[in-house]
């Protein structure tokens, strides 16, 4: 296993085990199984666990596998707190006493507001007195680390990584998301900042392996190098020093021997240019299947109206590319996360937006185009539902 260290020298393996989906049977978590995983990524040197407190039933499986298998002080916890349910600072305590309870510890290594969305969340937290809480239970140890993790835009998430003293930070990013997301860019900007960058969704939710068109798996079969698609796309991860930890959802003990081989084998900036070459004709394969050929470089951004120009086309390739349901939850991600709908809708046709496309991409008709394919009443209930969640 390779490890690379914190913002405090801690040395944590680049392969960590993300909790949110442990095997299931009748139902319920299978616990015999999901304690051969976890023992079986221990015993392969995994040292990191993310899990969070609205993953169903994985903070208590957690602790109740770390405790009865005594390696509790062997690793390293990240959990998560569900901010949007918090409307006080006594709720703070009420819940975080809840989460050390389901994990069977005094203390969380990694602990990050989950999916922080925008700057507007953070301050209302900062009003209710986050910051001051944070300070308090760092300081009496019951949290090691604080961090958060992020979906959106690299604009915000730079603003938010500015936002606060953070220990680390959690963003999407694998090859199709080089310039989406927070992206490259924003990869870059927290880790030029002294902050260790943790990686979720390296496979796309598995679509960079199970839902890849065929001309994108005959290039990886067709390269001298006989990596799997799910290897490749790690080795594209870890060679970048930028990244600290590759949060991987492993529901086999295969899988599980097949990372920790990938992460033991890996060498920091192993892919030379044939192999990103090759990952861009995979790329350009998958994109073909789409309807826009922005690349979310945010050049357009920001726009007047707030629309989320990048991320609307992304969700609407992602609509021909991987269908409706990937396509609508991409999309209420990217705008209806917030105080204020970035939707295509806002859209007023100013136009100030097409001069700065280095795609030269039609905005305001291609908008046209994908507002009415994404806002659907699917899209406008689910808006409706996260703007009440958020409300309260
Ligand atoms: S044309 Fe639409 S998307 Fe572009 S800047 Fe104007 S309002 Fe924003
Ligand atoms: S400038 Fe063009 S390519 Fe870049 S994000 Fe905007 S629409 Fe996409």
């Amino acid at each position: 296993m390779n490890y690379r260290e914190d913002r405090y020298g801690n040395r944590l393996s680049i392969l960590g085990f993300g909790c949110m989906r442990f095997p299931q049977k009748l139902g319920r978590i299978d616990m015999e199984e999901t304690e051969r995983e976890i023992m079986t990524a221990y015993l392969g040197g995994v040292n990191y666990y993310d899990t969070a407190y609205l993953y169903p039933g994985s903070e208590a499986a957690l602790g109740e596998i770390l405790e009865k298998n005594g390696i509790r002080e062997q690793v390293y916890i990240a959990t998560k707190l569900p901010h949007s349910l918090i409307k006080s600072a006594d709720a703070l305590d009420k819940l975080f006493a809840e989460e050390k309870k389901r994990l069977r510890t005094e203390y969380v290594d990694y602990y990050l507001m989950h999916m922080l969305t925008d700057i507007d969340t953070w301050n209302r937290l900062k009003g209710m007195g986050i910051e001051e809480w944070i300070a308090q239970k760092k300081a009496s140890g019951e949290i090691r680390q604080i961090g958060f993790s992020y979906h959106g835009n690299s604009d915000m998430f730079c603003t938010l990584v500015d936002a606060y003293d953070w220990d680390f930070c959690q963003i999407q990013y694998n090859y199709m998301d080089e310039h989406s997301q927070a992206g490259r860019r924003g990869l870059h900007y927290a880790h030029d900042k002294g902050l260790p960058v943790v990686i979720m969704e390296p496979l796309r939710g598995g679509k960079l392996v199970n839902r890849l068109p065929a001309e994108a798996t005959a290039i990886f079969e067709k390269y001298p190098i006989p990596h799997t698609p799910a290897q490749w796309a790690f080795r594209w991860l870890w060679s970048q020093p930028e990244v600290t930890v590759v949060l991987s959802g492993m529901n086999t003990d295969a899988m599980v021997k097949d990372n920790i081989e990938t992460a033991s084998s890996v060498k920091v900036g192993e892919l030379g240019e044939a192999e990103e070459a090759m990952l861009q004709d995979v790329v350009k394969a998958i994109n073909a299947k789409m309807k826009v050929g922005c690349t979310g470089c945010g050049y357009c951004m920001p726009c007047p109206r707030g629309v989320d120009i990048p991320g609307t086309f992304a969700a609407y390739n992602r609509r021909y590319s991987e269908g409706r349901f990937a396509a609508l939850f991409d999309y209420v991600m990217c705008t209806a996360l917030r105080k204020n709908s970035t939707a295509a809708s806002n859209c007023v046709a100013c136009g100030k937006c097409e001069s700065h496309c280095p795609q030269a991409i039609e905005i305001r008709k291609q908008l046209k185009d994908a507002r009415r394919v994404l806002e659907t009443p699917a899209y406008r209930v689910a808006r409706t539902v996260t703007s009440w969640f958020m409300h309260f």
